[in-house]
């Protein structure tokens, strides 16, 4: 057929993946803003063919969320404002990925995610008890998937590249992902981290990364009460205030040095 045109794309096409999944009626977009499918749920792939070929249209599928609004219950940061709208600034998939610090009132409820959010897939009834382990070359490696996250912090380029460099999270680069492995300690209250993350906050030449550290490092801190590691983890603040010249690290620092200064109180 020589008059036959194609174009094919993915995620990056000029079409939008979703809303022309949905108007193919291949599934349709549930209250988690995702398109769901009646045989695998939101575990799809999706990709277009623009083609002249003239074929029947399918007819859309009926909207089967009913009453169900357990994604919209169960987002972690109210992300999802209502069925079907997302504010992307508050949503962890995007705050994981954006490249300056995560803003404050949200680094609790990162939890222990160092790249994306899958919250509103998994407690979605349609996801239940779907076998999506069809393509074994797309299992995940439990060992990238799940990285040691001190591991994380120390991590040259190089390293990076290799390690990573193959996964779709890695498309960000490695401050992201690493600023999210600080995030996390901190969240975990992870003591054991104290040094490696007194070493990001003293060597690293990423404000981004040292001010995340300094936060991990109140939160550590405040937590262990009046312990050494606490009162160690104060010292190397108080230094790094000292010759710290950005703003935005300084009143991390400062911030840490007041939580751990109202935890002590509240343990005396
Ligand atoms: S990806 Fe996570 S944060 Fe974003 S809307 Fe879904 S549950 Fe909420
Ligand atoms: S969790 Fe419920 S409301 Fe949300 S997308 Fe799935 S079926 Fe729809």
């Amino acid at each position: 057929m020589p008059d036959v045109k194609m174009k094919s794309m993915v995620d990056t096409g000029e079409l939008a993946d979703k809303a022309v999944a949905e108007r193919a009626g291949i599934g349709w977009i549930g209250k988690n803003t995702l398109l769901i499918t009646k045989e695998f749920g939101s575990y799809v792939y999706l990709g277009e063919m623009i083609t002249n070929i003239p074929f029947p249209p399918d007819q859309p599928v009926e909207d089967l969320c009913g009453s169900c609004n357990l994604c919209v219950e169960k987002c972690p940061s109210g992300a999802l404002v209502q069925g079907r709208q997302l504010n992307a600034q508050k949503c962890m998939a995007f705050l994981t990925q954006k490249k300056d610090a995560v803003p404050e009132p949200y680094r609790d409820k990162l939890g222990n995610r160092v790249y994306g959010c899958d919250t509103c897939q998994v407690v979605c009834p349609y996801n239940r008890g779907i076998d999506f382990h069809l393509h074994p070359e797309m299992e995940p490696d439990p060992e990238l998937v799940k990285p040691k996250l001190i591991d994380l912090l120390a991590m040259t380029n190089r390293e990076f590249k290799e390690k990573f460099g193959s996964m779709a999270g890695a498309w960000r680069g490695k401050k992201p992902i690493q600023r999210n492995a600080i995030i996390a300690l901190g969240n975990y209250k992870e003591s054991a981290a104290a040094a490696p993350l007194i070493a990001c906050l003293t060597d690293d030449p990423r404000p981004v990364i040292r001010g995340a550290a300094a936060w991990a490092l109140g939160k550590i801190a405040a937590s262990n009460g009046g312990a050494s590691s606490s009162e160690k983890i104060g010292k190397a603040l108080e230094e790094a205030l000292a010759v710290e010249e950005d703003e935005n690290v300084r009143r991390e620092i400062q911030k840490a040095l007041k939580k751990i200064e109202t935890a002590g109180l509240a343990e005396g």
